[in-house]
């Protein structure tokens, strides 16, 4: 199974300039490559009968030229071959439409080179210490410092890649783990259905993810540290200042660029603290001894962090107030909370740990009682206080959420009609975990209309 990691590199200036160069080289081969092909594209489409295409190919010799791009001889050869084949690859997927066209590189403070196996080699020096040596014999830039937090089978390929001055040497290696020893959605899903109850709440998780608690899984809640709260926090205050000024600075000045490389320097800053909590909160529940099904909400986070549609007065022709500010507000606090990311995380991890994850529709798990199913919106009084209208049963909202996941999936695992969507999300029942017969269906109809009447009645009187 292949397996990817990332190692901080500290390159000299020397060193930094060098790869800068190589960089630039990289793109210009990939730009040109996209211009050409839009050309023979564009030619095709006026002089061609429909349905001929451009060759696509992965020549760049025609791009070396000692008059018009002399640069591109100091370069490893390589580095060309190598963005060449890049772009290629990528045309190819997508003709088959398994990704988007490639677009045009901009010049920006994010670029990256790859190397193959005959540009770079891991040493073991005397002193015991692994060096990465970059370039060929006659064209290298020596030895790159790198910080190697782990070890890692040689590669055939590396890249090298720069955001905001900080240098990254990306690598993937076999680690040896069978893909085909590691069971699928579908087994775990077979599996469990055979299991009791009892065994199903023994090793089942529920997680709820929310704005106030981060993370609650089962008994224990993941939250940022306060220091990295308090990092956070004076890095927004930061960020603001920054924004502030950048304002009021004259377009394409040099203070102006130097403010917009401090702003995103921040929010890398930030991004790493969030990144961070990840990796620890879906390492710490994917290790746990007990824990074989983790079974999270299934949270479409993109369409909950859309703006509001704007309203419109059909008489006066003018927008009326849509609550945009608040939205926006708490979409910011929504998207720090970073619960996509996390939800990546744990199925890659959990997957490589022979452990199961599954998502229940998420609907109505803050208003439902864990103890008796009553769902009802009175249920939450308060943002952190859940008390059952029915039944009385008093909890935090976030660990009663918590539990109506664990068994809204133990319900589905333990039903037969239960089928799995391709985003894992067990489907074919309800939220009351059966089906609802057509008798039953009248009767909640009946339900309704009767409660409609009550409530007309009482409006009346
Ligand atoms: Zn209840």
């Amino acid at each position: 199974m292949l397996t990817g990691i990332i190692l901080q590199a500290h390159p000299t200036i020397r060193q930094k300039i060098t790869l800068c160069q190589w960089m630039g080289c990289d793109r210009f081969i990939w730009n040109a490559k996209c211009d050409e092909q839009k050309y023979l594209l564009a030619y095709a489409r006026r002089y061609l009968p429909i349905g001929t295409f451009p060759p696509v190919d992965q020549k760049f010799s025609q791009y070396k030229s000692k008059e018009l791009s002399p640069w591109l001889y100091d370069c490893p050869s390589q580095i060309l071959r190598n963005s060449a084949s890049r772009w290629y690859n990528t045309q190819r997927a997508f003709m088959k439409g398994q990704c988007g066209a490639p677009r045009r590189k901009r010049k920006s403070n994010k670029a990256s080179v790859l190397l193959t196996r005959e540009l770079f080699r891991f040493e073991k020096c005397a002193d015991g210490v692994t060096r990465l040596f970059i370039g060929t014999k006659t064209n290298n830039i020596g030895y790159l410092s790198l910080k190697i937090h782990r070890s890692f089978a040689i590669p055939n390929s590396i890249t090298i890649s720069r955001e905001n001055e900080r240098y990254l040497v990306s690598l993937c290696y076999d680690d040896g783990v069978d893909e085909a020893d590691l069971k699928t959605a579908e087994q775990h899903l077979e599996y469990l259905s055979q299991c009791s109850r009892e065994e199903l709440e023994r090793f089942t998780i529920g997680i709820d993810r929310g704005v106030a608690r981060p993370v609650q899984a089962g008994e224990d809640v993941y939250d940022l540290t306060e220091e990295q709260k308090k990092k956070k926090k004076a890095k927004e205050r930061y960020i603001r200042r920054c924004q502030r000024r950048l304002s009021k600075q004259q377009k394409s000045s040099k203070r102006r660029r130097k403010m917009r490389h401090r702003l995103a320097k921040a929010s890398t800053k930030i991004a790493n603290i969030r990144k961070d909590f990840c990796h620890k909160t879906s390492h710490s529940i994917v290790n746990r001894e007990a824990t074989k099904v983790i079974i999270l909400e299934d949270l479409n986070t993109s369409g909950m962090t859309k703006k509001p549609a704007p309203k419109k007065d059909c008489q006066s022709r003018r927008f009326l107030p849509n609550r945009r500010k608040a939205k926006s507000g708490l979409n910011r606090s929504i998207l720090d909370k970073c619960w996509y990311q996390l939800e990546i995380y744990l199925r890659y991890k959990a997957h490589r740990a022979g452990k199961a994850v599954f998502a229940v529709p998420a609907h109505h798990t803050s208003q439902e009682c864990a103890d008796c199913g009553h769902t009802h919106p009175n249920n939450r009084k308060r943002q952190d206080l859940f008390s059952c209208q029915c039944c009385g049963h008093a909890d935090h909202a976030d660990h009663n959420a918590a539990e109506v996941i664990k068994k809204r999936a133990i319900n589905s695992f333990l039903h037969s009609g239960t089928e799995l969507s391709r985003r894992g999300v067990l489907l074919g029942i309800g939220r009351g975990a059966i089906h609802k017969t057509p008798a039953v269906k009248a009767a909640c109809a009946r339900g309704s209309e009767a409660s409609k009447e009550k409530a007309l009645a009482t409006a009346v009187a």
